[in-house]
């Protein structure tokens, strides 16, 4: 096939800019709510390579379209890292974005700037090709993903009315190819109890052993959780456990338990709510939070901590073109999996429906965690991958 060859030629030619642009991006400290510098490092990115159409969104979201095609494939990279963690369990400073021995290092290389920086090089390449086919190919670099995965993808499609046919995500697949992940919550349990002196506890109701008696039911929850084949077991995990009390000689008379709960298939919000239903009293309220940070632009967009498992058949039209891809180019079929983690996902293909599909530059060990790298060969082959997609699917 001519344009793989061609494509594949041009990612190689451009290996040293696409490791340069995540190099540039790694100096540039971006937690998630503080992206703003990020952006518009990106933004100048794409405009040197002569992408025409970029925008920022009212959420601050980057936005570039290449091609006119009627139908849509969106390209998206979170833009927002987590923060650095202990540094002194950094061999190199954590922003170093130092280029050395074939890996780019530093907070965000592989979650998931890499794939941001294969996606300026992949964008690139499809207008210099001219790229006029049935696609338009919407690359967004999304922010405050860490923070709620999938939030930037409701502002996307409920606001700015950018509804894709098809998605592929860029986070860290080690180059396979990814078709969903469990989904999440977050459940908040505020539990009610009544204080009386501490000389006498027989006249209150200690939160302290209400909220004992439901962590013990939750540890038994969590092993009788069902399991799908694809996606692994369901969990269920308190995280946080926090009283208060009149004082140290009192019985403590509020208290208030989080909890994380990963969804597998079949899974929803009402099923696990229903489940703690089952065990907590009547003295106990059950609630899905809300995430309610403003964004880098002031921007507030409430959505509740609920992130729908998602995931698309191997025979899927989508995963079969990402085979194709990944065969054009490398001559082998992909390894075929699902992240371990959550990813916009949850909002593109867990709330909407929409297809979607993942292939990232590196390992997913290093996300969150210190001595962060990516491999610079990984870079070349996502950007290929990137800018073939569109191609293959159109056959
Ligand atoms: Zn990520």
């Amino acid at each position: 096939m001519k344009i793989a060859k061609l494509i594949r030629e041009k990612a190689k030619e451009y290996r040293d800019y696409t490791t340069e642009c995540l190099s540039e991006m790694v100096k540039i400290p971006s937690v998630s709510c503080a992206e703003e510098q990020v952006v518009l490092k990106i933004k100048e990115l794409l405009e040197k390579a002569g992408v025409k159409d970029v925008h920022i969104d009212g959420l601050g979201n980057l936005i570039a379209r290449v091609g006119r095609g009627p139908k849509i494939l969106a390209i998206d990279a979170h833009i927002d890292t987590v923060d650095t963690g202990d540094e002194s369990q950094w061999e190199l400073t954590p922003f170093s974005g130092l280029i050395k021995e074939g890996y780019v290092h530093g907070r965000g290389a592989v979650d998931q700037e890499g794939g941001a920086a294969s996606m300026v090089t992949a964008a690139r390449i499809l207008t210099e090709l001219n790229y006029d086919g049935d696609y338009s190919i919407y690359f967004t670099f999304t922010v405050m993903e860490e923070d709620c995965d999938g939030m930037c993808w409701e502002y996307l499609i409920n606001e700015e009315k950018l509804v894709p046919d098809f998605a592929l995500i860029t986070e860290p697949t080690n180059l396979g190819l990814y078709r969903g992940h469990r989904g999440r919550m977050e459940v908040e349990l505020y539990f009610k109890g009544l204080s009386a002196h501490g000389s006498a506890p027989e006249r209150g109701e200690n939160v302290i052993y209400s909220g004992a008696r439901v962590a013990l039911e939750i540890e038994k929850l969590n092993r009788r959780l069902k399991t799908d084949e694809f996606l692994g077991k369901g969990t269920i995990t308190p995280t946080l456990f926090r009283t208060a009390s009149p004082s140290l000689c009192a019985i403590p008379d509020q208290a208030w338990m989080h909890i994380d709960r990963r969804l597998t298939w079949g899974e929803t919000k009402e099923s696990a709510v229903g489940e703690l239903a089952q065990f907590c009293g009547d003295d106990v309220r059950i609630e899905v939070p809300e995430y309610d940070n403003p964004s880098y632009k002031g921007r507030v967009y409430k959505i509740e901590k609920y992130f729908p498992t998602w995931k698309i058949p191997e025979d899927h039209p989508l995963v079969q073109a990402g085979v194709r891809t990944h065969q054009q180019l490398f001559g082998a079929a992909p390894r075929i999996d699902k992240w371990t983690f959550s990813t916009n996902g949850v909002s593109i293909c867990g709330r909407h429906g929409i297809p979607c599909i993942g292939f990232g530059p590196g390992n997913e060990v290093y996300a969150h965690a210190p001595n962060e790298k990516v491999p610079v060969d990984h870079l070349e082959k996502a950007a290929a991958f990137y800018a073939l997609l569109p191609w293959i699917l159109e056959l």
